[in-house]
């Protein structure tokens, strides 16, 4: 993109606009539009005709009582308002898109000058990937420049299909999604060892083949969070009512037998935060080891634990983390993630590369206003655990190849 001249050229831009909005229109945190102004204002600055693309929510889901799409709570027109307040340039928005609107409008594009145009998930063509309306998408531009990474693992018509009818020459990456397939690639491809992975969250199922494509990857794994406690099932402690996948079972000590023949450390809890429910104001206990008594459950790593996984961490070259390590929307069983999280921003400082990526990792940094302290935030959730879990995005293939 940097070496382009795009002045008076048409871009086709894909962005993930997909912004929590509330029942009055408004916006209720921006972030995602802020990630992609690096892309939009270098693409102002060259003098391009800028036409921007985003889905927003599930409109086709969430049909109205008549079968129709719900065309208000879906619009994206309080984006295009929010990215012109932004931006500080005026930002034209189409009722459509690709259609008569967005024609007429796009005809009218100055140099330099900003076009929205209307969900693209209004078209039910486009989480089909249907290629006849990608190539109609298509020609209403001379280039198309994917920046839209928490879409990069759908292969619909807007984010894969369409850069499909553009040559190599004509099609790229934006900023956004340049930095986080740069920030994956430092951990996946060729990280600075020793290489650790934090993992926690709910469940192992959701986890399998992200623990398993690490453990080819890895030198050390921490596991946290609930899934830890499918680990002890399987190794035979009591866990109480601790959250437990009884069907996966063997595939835990599987996964421990793997670590062992591949030399990783696979380093669980030593102690637990537990609770006798599921509750904010529960009666608490910090368990003296692994086992959890009756009646009780396991709802965050305890001190011990936090005190050896923070050696690990700092011993660390490269990090990603992915998955709380308790359930640490309620502050009693909050302090092991915003341990992790300060330990990670500390190994930070000494020069680690830290990556968290996945979604409730995220949301706990943020949490912990350590968002700034990391080397990277991914913004893409489902994209970011997808390639950690070795897999190829198909909006990274469809302009690669
Ligand atoms: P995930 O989306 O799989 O990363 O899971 C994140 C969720 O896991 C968060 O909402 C946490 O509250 C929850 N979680 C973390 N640790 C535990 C635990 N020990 N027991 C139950 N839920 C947990």
């Amino acid at each position: 993109m940097k070496d382009w001249n795009l002045r008076s050229k048409k871009v086709l831009l894909r962005v993930d606009f997909n912004v929590p909005i509330d029942a009055n229109g408004k916006i209720t945190d921006d972030t995602r539009i802020e990630k992609a102004l690096p892309t939009v204002r270098a693409l102002i600055d060259q003098g391009a005709r800028v036409i921007l693309m985003s889905h927003l929510g599930r409109p086709l889901k969430s049909l109205l009582p008549d079968g129709s799409i719900d065309k208000v709570r879906f619009s994206l027109a309080p984006v295009a308002v929010r990215l012109a307040e932004l931006t500080g340039h005026e930002v034209l928005f189409a009722s459509d898109c690709g259609g008569d609107d967005s024609l007429a409008k796009i005809n009218q594009l100055s140099d330099g000058q900003l076009l929205l145009m209307e969900n693209t998930r209004f078209y039910k063509q486009e989480e089909k990937g249907d290629s006849e309306w990608a190539a109609s998408l298509a020609k209403l531009g001379e280039f198309y420049l994917n920046d839209a990474f928490g879409a990069a693992h759908r292969e619909h018509a807007t984010t894969a299909t369409i850069a499909r009818y553009f040559d190599k020459d004509h099609k790229g990456f934006g900023y956004l999604m340049q930095a986080e397939l740069e920030s994956a690639s430092r951990v996946m491809d060729h990280p600075e060892r020793p290489l650790t992975a934090i993992l926690g969250g709910a469940k192992v199922s959701d986890k399998i083949e992200l623990i398993s494509n690490l453990l080819d990857r890895c030198d050390q794994i921490l596991i946290g969070g609930g899934m830890a406690y499918t680990f002890f099932a399987a190794q035979g402690y009591a866990i109480g009512q601790s959250l437990c996948e009884q069907d996966k079972l063997p595939l835990a000590l599987e996964l421990l037998e793997k670590a062992k023949s591949k030399k990783v450390k696979m380093v669980l809890p030593l102690d637990s935060v537990a609770a006798d429910a599921f509750r904010a104001e529960a009666r608490t206990q910090i368990t003296q080891d692994v086992s959890i008594p009756d009646g009780y459950m396991g709802l965050d790593i305890g001190p011990k634990s936090v005190k050896v996984f923070r050696e690990f961490i700092l011993n660390s070259r490269t990090i990603i983390w992915n998955g709380p390590m308790g359930v640490f929307e309620m502050e009693p069983f909050s302090h092991g993630t915003a341990e992790v999280a300060k330990a990670v921003a500390e190994a930070t400082y000494k020069g680690c590369f830290t990556l968290v990526g996945g979604g409730d990792s995220v949301a706990a940094v943020n949490r912990f206003g350590l968002q700034d302290d990391v080397s990277f935030v991914s913004t893409g959730g489902g994209a970011m655990l997808e390639l950690l879990e070795g897999k190829i995005l198909p909006g990274v293939a469809a302009i690669r190849d």
